[in-house]
């Protein structure tokens, strides 16, 4: 019989396609090679329709598994995700595989050498199939025999669950993806043939056969022997060398069938020569009375096996790293698995030393640094289970661990977990609650400064809070200081961008030989350049922002898009030969800084660490670990400096302008800047006995974010946040959702997005508001003009959103839109995160 397998593709058209198949058995989860349109395609079966006709259908090519690639769990989040980001199936299966497999591959099987004839002897008697199949496989001795020669050879109707059987029992191991990463690296290695291995009377036989006529291959012959007895791996090419025999000799013990070769991955990574930022296992530490708290309540809740949600508030410096280290270690002796997301891996070097310090290579990390081999490698381990610890930024949700048991989302108010691009745009730490709901596991989301969504969830009983509310070992919270600029300058009491109260700490804590931080949240020399003349401010020809001076390269950049001109000789609009670069970004702070001090005869070392520094690689682990040994008086730095730096000799921590961040068209302004503010303040002062000071310079000094970061008010300002997200209708309180419309036709673009709003209902039905379409701000990038249609969907109706997106979808299937670069182009962001 002919069945019908729905096949999920990685392609933007959220609908599944059928093909014909003509195995009998359950297919769901395993990849499959199809035709789509005149390409080859690698697709997921996600169930069978019996409705309808086979007989018309194009059959499936090949199956690429032998065994599910994607468990059940896998399956239904997979599916979550795509519903809820409006994405389709398949799009949100490809987030579940590690990059770089390839579609045109073959599974491959390979036999195991070391079963033993007593296995083989039951494995006739229990499945006399299953032996067929070994024996034949084992006869064939060929590196790559797929499926389809099996399927050839053998008229079974269930090849699948017949190898499905031979790997459960070990006596066969499937490589579905090496052949296909084309970088693995891979050895060659020297076994003795199982045949020989298993019966040593033979094998000493044939040896002294050998050593009469040929002793280079008895030596060979016996230094391999020797070292698999000890179950170890031997290299060819150092085999060869230790036994100074030569590749002839070899091959004719390849030849007598004695000696087999074996590929294996090359695992050895690459010698680490840095420093480790964290030099003490901390979990040696003796735990704070709240810290032990923490620890029990949370056992208590992964011992349950049941979904627990919580959030870990703890303060800057209390210490949170060190719960979430208990408990994995808890978690690794009970044989269970953990997942721990942290914003931007590449950028907390520091918080990865401290897991190895404590774990070593049971931890293992995903970063996007990772050649794609590894990452396949590690990838598969964790599916076998054999790694449990598995830590990595957002995508890192989709990780295939065996066992789950608890899910650790660290900072989780940090908007690095919002997937901008591609489809589907997930948020990593929603996606946790509902992984970890699936899974029936325990989550701990933690942050001294949770987004407000968050903070909501523990107010309405979603969320279990468990606090820490002093720093850890003693270290007080450190003071903060604001300095209204306004007033300063007035009082001749600034110096350029610093005022002489920062400069003056600046300088006592230098001379201490203490570490200072300058947070300013602009990188480059300063943004923008003025012509004096006609004052016109260079901008991007392809977005509608601003472009940068660096003053290093003595260009001007596009942040966005890169593009780049030389400093102008005259102002191409009036001109002028006058310039001012206008604002102020890290590297003029840095020059500042050093100018100052020159003049003062003091000698200071300082540094600068954002997105320009640091885009060399390595280069950040060597700033950081200047600025840990005490190399660098002071690091100038963006917001990187923020992410999770825990550095006992830092005291002081100025931030140039804390406006920066509050007057930006967004309705998340006072949250971010009251999470920045708190976030780089909490940098200083971290060791017991030396307190740490936070200098903020502000035009704005009663505005309340700044306020309550400064006093330490944590519920005010979530409180009164709350209130006024409610008044105008803001997440928590609605879910937002941002339509994008964008191509290289103004007027087209215009068209297509006053066309779709027309299939969304009035605003006045469905207590929906929808705005737009609207010119945003950056009304331009990247070459494509853009329209925005903003919902806001009141959440007190439509708890779940399943009401807006059924409109969505609605309009959508109305909606005819011809998706060709030269055209139109839409975009879905369900609870956006973007400004507008
Ligand atoms: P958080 O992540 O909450 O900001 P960390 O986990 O980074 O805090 O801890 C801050 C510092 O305090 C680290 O250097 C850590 O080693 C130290 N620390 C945490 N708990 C203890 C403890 N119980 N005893 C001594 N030092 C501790
Ligand atoms: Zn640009």
């Amino acid at each position: 019989m002919i069945k019908v397998a729905l096949v999920a593709l990685p392609v933007p058209v959220n609908q599944l396609y059928s093909y014909s198949m003509s195995e009998q058995e359950n297919l769901v989860g395993y990849r499959v090679l199809v035709q789509f349109g005149t390409r080859m395609m690698t697709g997921v079966i996600v169930g069978y329709d019996d409705n309808i006709q086979a007989r018309e259908l194009k059959a499936i090519n090949e199956v690429l598994d032998i065994k599910p690639f994607y468990s059940n769990e896998m399956l239904q989040f997979t599916k979550f995700i795509a519903d809820y980001y409006l994405s389709s199936w398949g799009e949100a299966l490809k987030l579940a595989s590690p990059p770089g497999i390839s579609s045109e591959s073959n599974t491959f099987i390979e036999v195991n050498e070391d079963y033993s004839y007593d296995d083989l002897l039951n494995l006739r008697k229990s499945s006399p199939k299953s032996a067929e199949v070994f024996h034949y496989l084992v006869i064939s001795k060929s590196k790559k025999i797929n499926i389809s020669s099996i399927k050839k050879t053998f008229k079974y109707s269930s090849v699948y669950s017949i190898l499905e059987n031979l790997d459960r029992k070990g006596f066969i191991k499937i490589n579905s993806d090496i052949i296909v990463a084309p970088h693995i690296r891979k050895v060659k290695t020297l076994v003795i043939d199982p045949l020989f291995i298993n019966n040593e009377n033979y094998l000493m036989e044939e040896l002294q056969k050998i050593e009469q006529k040929h002793p280079y291959q008895a030596r060979l012959l016996s230094y391999i022997y020797i070292h698999q007895k000890d179950g170890k791996t031997v290299h060819q090419e150092i085999a060869l060398d230790e036994t100074k025999t030569e590749r002839k000799d070899l091959q004719s013990l390849k030849n007598k069938k004695i000696i087999l070769t074996k590929y294996i991955e090359d695992t050895v990574v690459s010698n680490n020569e840095n420093i480790s930022l964290s030099n003490v296992n901390e979990l040696t530490l003796k735990l704070t009375n709240e810290q032990t708290f923490a620890i029990e309540e949370l056992k208590k809740s992964i011992n349950s096996n049941s979904f627990s949600p919580h959030y870990l508030q703890g303060v800057t410096g209390s210490g949170k790293t060190i719960v979430y280290l208990h408990l994995i270690r808890e978690i690794l002796e009970a044989g269970k698995s953990a997942l721990i997301l942290v914003p931007e891996i590449s950028l907390t070097p520091q918080l990865i030393d401290r897991f190895k310090m404590s774990f070593g290579d049971a931890a293992a990390v995903l970063h996007s640094k990772m050649s794609d081999s590894d990452r396949i490698i590690t990838w598969r381990q964790i599916a076998e289970g054999t790694l449990r610890i598995v830590i990595g930024a957002r995508s890192t949700i989709f990780a295939p661990m065996v066992n789950l048991s608890l899910i650790i989302v660290d900072e989780e108010h940090d908007l690095s977990y919002k997937q901008e691009s591609p489809s589907p745009r997930y948020n990593a730490r929603d996606a946790a609650i509902v992984r970890a709901n699936l899974e029936n596991c325990t989550l701990i989301l933690g942050s001294a400064t949770p987004s407000v969504e968050t903070y909501y969830n523990v107010l309405i009983g979603k969320f279990k809070k468990i606090e820490l509310t002093t720093r850890a070992d003693g270290a007080m919270l450190p003071k903060f200081i604001p300095i209204d600029m306004g007033e300063a300058r007035k009082h001749g009491a600034v110096n350029g961008s610093l005022s002489t109260f920062l400069l003056d700490k600046v300088e006592e804590k230098v001379q201490k030989k203490e570490g200072v931080i300058i947070f300013q949240n602009r990188r480059g020399f300063s943004p923008v350049l003025r012509c004096n003349d006609c004052g016109i401010v260079y901008e991007c020809e392809h977005c509608a922002i601003k472009l940068s001076y660096h003053k290093s390269r003595n260009v001007l950049r596009c942040h966005y898009c890169g593009y780049t001109i030389a400093y102008p000789d005259n102002c191409s609009s009036c001109g002028g030969s006058q310039f001012e670069a206008v604002g102020y970004g890290t590297q003029r702070i840095e020059d500042e800084l050093i100018d100052y001090f020159k003049a003062k005869g003091i000698k200071i070392s300082v540094d600068r660490m954002d997105m320009d520094t640091i885009r060399k690689k390595g280069n950040q682990r060597k700033i950081l670990e200047n600025f840990y040994t005490g190399k660098t008086d002071i690091l100038v730095g963006t917001q990187i400096v923020t992410k999770g730096m825990n550095f006992d000799r830092v005291t002081l921590v100025g931030v140039i302008n804390a406006d920066l961040q509050l007057f930006q068209p967004d309705f998340r302004a006072n949250e971010k800047t009251y999470q920045i503010l708190t976030q780089v303040g909490g940098r200083a002062g971290r060791k017991a006995g030396m307190e740490g000071t936070v200098v903020i310079q502000t035009y704005t000094p009663r505005s309340y974010s700044i306020q309550s970061a400064i006093n330490n008010q944590f519920d005010e300002f979530y409180q009164k946040e709350l209130k006024i997200r409610k008044s105008a209708l803001y997440p928590p309180y609605s879910r937002l959702i941002l339509i994008e419309f964008y191509g290289d036709e103004e007027e087209m673009t215009h068209y297509y997005a006053v066309n779709f709003r027309r299939l969304l209902p009035p605003n006045e039905d469905n207590n929906l508001e929808i705005f737009g379409p609207f010119i945003p701000t950056m009304y331009k990038a990247a070459g494509n003009y853009r329209r925005l249609i903003l919902i806001k969907a009141d959440k007190s109706i439509d708890k779940s959103g399943n009401k807006i997106r059924a409109l969505i979808k609605n309009a959508l299937s109305n909606f005819h839109l011809n998706i060709s670069p030269t055209t139109v182009m839409m975009k879905i962001d369900i609870d956006s995160y973007s400004q507008f």
